[in-house]
């Protein structure tokens, strides 16, 4: 199958300006060379601690930040050089979920202009035209009409966040990319938009790229799961593989941390020691190797590859990649 999205190589890297004349004196590498493909109808969960660099691989396949090296290629377009006007066209087919609606969302506009504006910008059919799909946006989030005169701060944190989404869809995307999209939101209300975002994935075939700090989180989602680590992918694969038999042990020490529901079935406690590394001077090698339960001296000296298997489960790990 033609992937919807594409993304080869990608390099983001911020230069830290100090010195004299203000030169950078320092590079992040928040993205260091990442490779993945979404397919048509596909959710692919992007999971790390904070700093990993997830979230800036969702700004840089939208081109809110410019990527330092790869390609993005966007339904067969190389969308990674579009100049501005072009990459505000092709904003129709790709739209954000941001983790706080409330930031997101102009606190001086009424929830119906807030999802009608797209349309406007984009000139997408008559103003009575436009009020219809927005009034059929709000159904099809479970938002009532009489909500459309009301303020953003007179929605609970869950129905700004159903806001943000019917504003995403207003443009009729193929592709939507969810930053965090319900970290802020209380655990019963985050199942309620899942489950909302996975119905519309059913009915409007959407492409998600879901962005979450906790495996927890994306398993609902996710037909598979990228595990990010100091700007690397370390693991990817199908979802069932990924959580019933992990490969990676960063990846095993994240599924540690997410609760169980059932004591009797409480997962063995992976406890990460230490902190993330910089991303200013990852540590050479396997980048981590700084923290991992398992690593020999072979770690600290050669970079692992990205192996995958016939399944397509790819590790990136001397001792456990597939054979
Ligand atoms: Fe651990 Fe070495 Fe595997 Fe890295 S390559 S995850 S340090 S065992």
């Amino acid at each position: 199958m033609i992937p919807v999205l594409q993304v080869e190589g990608l390099v983001k890297h911020y230069g830290i300006a100090g010195g004299f004349l203000g030169r950078a004196v320092a590079q992040v590498r928040a993205v260091d060379g990442i490779s993945f493909a979404i397919a048509p109808g596909e959710t692919l969960g992007l999971v790390g601690e904070s700093g990993c660099g997830k979230s800036t691989v969702g700004k840089a396949v939208l081109r809110l930040v410019e990527p330092s090296a790869g390609r993005i290629v966007l339904e067969g377009e190389d969308i990674t050089r579009l100049g501005r006007s072009a990459m505000i066209e092709k904003r129709k087919r790709i739209q954000v979920i941001f983790q706080d609606p409330y930031s997101s969302l102009n606190p001086r506009m009424t929830a119906g202009d807030i999802v009608q504006e797209p349309l406007v910008n984009f000139r997408m059919g008559t103003a009575a035209e436009q009020r219809e799909r927005v009034g059929a946006l709000f159904a099809r989030v479970g938002l009532r009409a009489d909500q459309r005169a009301l303020y953003p701060h007179e929605f609970s944190g869950g129905q700004r966040q159903r806001l943000g989404i019917a504003r995403a869809l207003a443009l009729g995307p193929s592709v939507i990319i969810g930053d965090e999209p319900v970290s802020a939101l209380d655990v019963s209300v985050q199942a309620q938009v899942i489950n909302l975002m996975v119905e519309l994935q059913e009915e409007l075939g959407l492409s998600y790229l879901f962005v979450a700090h906790d495996l927890g989180v994306v398993e609902h989602i996710s037909h598979r799961v990228a595990v990010m680590y100091l700007g690397k992918i370390v693991e990817i694969g199908p979802r069932k593989s990924l959580f019933e038999a992990p490969r990676h042990p960063y990846t095993e020490a994240l599924l540690a941390a997410v609760p169980v529901a059932h004591p009797r079935l409480r997962r063995k406690r992976a406890v990460l020691k230490g902190d993330v590394p910089s991303p200013i001077n990852p540590p050479p090698g396997c980048r981590f190797h700084t923290r991992c339960p398992i690593a020999v001296p072979r770690c600290r000296e050669a970079e692992p590859p990205l192996v995958a298997d016939g399944a397509g489960h790819a590790v990136a790990c001397h001792l456990r990649a597939p054979a």
